[in-house]
């Protein structure tokens, strides 16, 4: 079997490591003028956004609306869920949100120690002060939205709706929500590991929101170009017949978006293209009052990935082998019981940009036992919670 880069042996502790890079968290002192005054800029201009301000004018409120909740792909949510009825902001929320960003003070917000020192590192306007830009931005907004859920000012605190749950013979809702209701509405269905999390479940609102004004939740290509550089030439040496991932080329400035939404959104992790990437930059680093309008530095944001995005990853697969992820500690494999897309013999052009590529992500899928290093197989083995023993790894003839 080849293995790919990053896979160790142990699985790691992702709660202490998470827990360590929160003790490592820093404020934007330590950066010069030349890299605080444009991530500040940038951070301003992402919360006068419409998208920003009805975002975290909802977990103000407490509750997402009923049409966010619903728009996922597929819109799972239950008819009989009380979200439904909560059709617009509850009155106030609107206010305090605005009066929240009117004193936000970028200075509160804290960073990884080594995201800091690898941002300052950068020469402006390289593409890896872009990337690195980007990365202080999806982690400002996120944290911004960890903070609002933790100020617990909620009017529907102890309404129930959190917590509803439908009866117990709602095989499927059961099936999927083995554990009952997630401790928060406002999710991206990936990304819900809150134990491991640094700032719990405050981090899933965080992704959520993420998701939400910036259109996925934002990673990065974490593999080391060397080392995937040397996996490529052994993949060539050896010629058995083992299925191996596509050809990867590390790239540490390429942006990914793993997007949760309904419409033609795919559900799966999408490479920014060089324009989308030059576009968000642009209304990043944009000094003009935003209100202004002008057309130069039109709002991408939400980024609805598509059709054009035709570089993607499966999000089934683990985040060591693809090393597509910003946190080590943020999602573990989804078990078996949430359905794995792959496995469907429905070809959908929304989702997979082509017949061969879909091919491919389910060879991915039927292989994915071999593939996965061991501790990966445990972690897996773990979470699943029904009987699949009688599962065949092979595409029956009914299913092509
Ligand atoms: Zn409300």
């Amino acid at each position: 079997m080849k293995s790919k880069t990053n896979t160790a042996q142990e699985e790691p502790d992702y709660r202490e490591l998470a827990l360590k890079a929160k003790q490592s968290r820093q404020s934007l002192d330590t950066l010069d003028d030349a890299h605080r005054v444009p991530l500040t800029r940038a951070i301003s201009n992402v919360l006068t956004t419409e998208i920003a301000e009805t975002t975290y004018a909802q977990i103000i409120d407490g509750l997402p609306l009923a049409s966010v909740a619903d728009d996922t792909p597929g819109g799972i949510l239950s008819p009989a869920h009380p979200i439904n009825r909560h059709k617009t902001l509850c009155p106030g929320a609107l206010d305090k949100t605005r009066l929240f960003r009117a004193e936000f003070d970028p200075g509160s917000l804290r960073f990884d120690a080594s995201l800091l020192s690898a941002y300052q590192a950068t020469t402006s306007g390289s593409a890896a002060f872009g990337t690195r830009l980007i990365e202080m931005v999806a982690i400002a907004v996120h944290q911004i939205a960890a903070v609002l859920f933790q100020l617990e000012a909620s009017g529907h605190k102890d309404d129930g709706v959190t917590d509803w749950a439908p009866r117990s013979d709602d095989e499927l809702w059961w099936r999927i929500n083995p554990d009952g209701p997630l401790p928060t509405l406002f999710c991206h269905s990936w990304y819900v590991d809150y134990e491991q999390y640094p700032d719990g479940v405050a981090d899933v609102v965080g992704y959520w929101a993420e998701n939400r004004i910036l259109g996925g939740v934002v990673l990065f290509d974490r593999n080391d170009p060397v080392k995937a550089e040397e996996e490529e030439r052994k993949d060539e040496e050896e010629s058995d017949d083992d299925y191996d991932l596509p050809p990867h080329q590390a790239d540490p400035n390429a942006v990914y978006l793993h997007p949760e939404r309904g419409g033609n959104v795919p559900y799966r992790i999408c490479k920014l293209l060089d324009n989308q990437k030059e576009q968000l930059l642009a209304f990043l680093l944009a000094a003009e009052d935003m209100s202004d309008n002008d057309s130069s530095y039109s709002c991408p944001l939400p980024i609805l990935v598509g059709g054009q995005n035709t570089e993607r990853v499966d999000p089934e697969e683990p985040i060591h082998l693809t090393g597509i992820y910003r946190d080590e500690w943020e999602r573990n494999l989804q078990p078996e019981y949430m359905g794995d897309n792959r496995s469907r013999d429905v070809f959908s052009l929304g989702d997979w940009v082509s017949f061969a590529e879909w091919n491919h992500s389910r060879e991915r899928w039927m292989t994915r036992f071999r593939r996965y290093p061991e501790w990966i197989q445990r972690q897996w083995e773990g979470r699943v919670r029904y009987d699949h023993s009688d599962e065949d790894d092979e595409i029956d003839e009914t299913s092509t």
